[in-house]
């Protein structure tokens, strides 16, 4: 038996993904992270197109030149960044680009500050870079929003880097531009680089999404078509950064992965060029699901935020048992615990599941779990 590297002692695998093992395939899944509608035809059709092109090559290693284009102007248009297509990586998912930003730039000595409770990913790819994350408290007295006062509390002469995701996973919080403003002007005066994982950008209500990148050169931008074209499987996203920025993490991308893959660049082209409607109508019933389940979990007497963003809300329930009773009732939700020490009293619930099943779920929590 050969022993696993030392950098994977502090690495445990996905909560999340257990919690699915253990409960029956029938229970109403509120558990997951990824929208339970299609993928819009225009793109399906674009991919199929692509296979009977025998688009099956290689690409720049940065990704098709044409997509790299139409990143650079939805950057410009919709996030206010002005780059350049040699400027833009296009990933294998976000995830992709969250792990060569802490490969490239992350070590040991390193502090990374994160939002406590934060996406498990980001902990995850600073332990596997040997940087230290340090956790900056989002409570829910602020609705769960990262605020630059706490930031500024945590920076120390080894802040290398922050990471920033509005809306955010866990708790659906969508940051203040004051907030983003403020720890973008710190970045430039500490030094340090910002991670701004935009990937719940488009699932908004009523908000707007500020850019950090707009406001301080020192930010790498994560973003892909995962959430926003229900494209999750087809694993495919993008990040832009300045010019030195972008060579480092192009070493980590160019020597693990070469290339994206060409079917879903065709996808992704596709997606940013096509017709937008299914995302407005997607957003749109994401917004009626918000509504629903954050007026019914209030009314159960669990405390929740209405959550600005994302498909999640992060309600206060102190029942340490709540998760394992619910499951067991046939509702699958995620111990708060799971995404850091504030998340404790409280699971979240996301969404992206149908309307009826929500409705089905938040009647079995009220009649077997509140009044059972
Ligand atoms: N960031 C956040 C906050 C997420 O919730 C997820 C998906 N759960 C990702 C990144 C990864 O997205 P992708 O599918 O693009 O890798």
């Amino acid at each position: 038996m050969i022993n696993p590297a030392s950098r994977l002692n502090s690495i445990e695998l996905s909560l999340i993904r257990k919690m699915f093992e253990v409960t029956n395939p029938d229970a109403i899944n509120l558990g997951i992270g990824e929208p339970d509608f299609n993928v819009p035809e225009n793109i399906k059709n674009a991919m199929k197109k692509a296979i009977d092109e025998n688009d099956t090559h290689y690409t720049p290693n940065k990704g098709y030149i044409e997509l790299r284009e139409e990143i650079v102007k939805k950057f410009k248009k919709e996030n206010g960044i002005n780059t350049n297509p040699e400027n833009v990586i296009v990933t294998v998912g976000a995830s992709e680009g969250l792990y060569m930003c802490a490969q490239a730039f992350i070590e040991k000595g390193d502090e990374v500050l994160i939002s406590n409770p934060s996406f498990l990913s980001y902990e995850a790819c600073v332990n596997l870079a040997n940087g230290t994350a340090v956790p900056v408290d989002c409570t829910m007295e602020n609705e769960f929003k990262l605020k630059a006062d706490d930031v500024q509390e945590k920076i120390t002469g080894k802040t290398k880097a922050i990471i920033l995701n509005s809306p955010s996973n866990p708790t659906g919080a969508v940051m203040d531009k004051e907030d983003i403003k403020a720890i973008a002007d710190l970045s430039m005066d500490k030094d340090f680089m910002i991670i701004s994982d935009e990937i719940y950008e488009k699932i908004i209500y009523g908000k707007k999404n500020y850019s950090p990148a707009k406001y301080s050169d020192n930010t790498i931008t994560l973003n892909g078509f995962s959430k926003t074209y229900a494209m999750t499987g087809l694993r495919i996203g993008y990040l832009t950064a300045n010019e030195n920025y972008t060579e480092e993490l192009l070493k980590i991308h160019q020597y693990n992965i070469a290339c994206a893959n060409t079917i879903t660049q065709r996808g992704a082209y596709e997606a940013l060029t096509g017709p937008q409607d299914e995302v407005e109508r997607m957003v749109g019933e994401f917004k009626r699901r918000r509504d629903l389940t954050v007026t019914r979990l209030n009314e159960m007497g669990y405390e929740t935020v209405n959550a600005e963003g994302a498909f999640y809300v992060f309600p206060k329930i102190e029942d340490e048992d709540f998760v394992m009773k619910a499951a067991k009732e046939g509702v699958i939700t995620v111990p708060g615990i799971a995404f850091g020490s504030n998340g404790e009293n409280h699971v979240r619930i996301s969404y992206a599941n149908s309307y009826e099943n929500i409705e089905k779920a938040m009647d079995i929590l009220e009649e077997r779990i509140v009044n059972g």
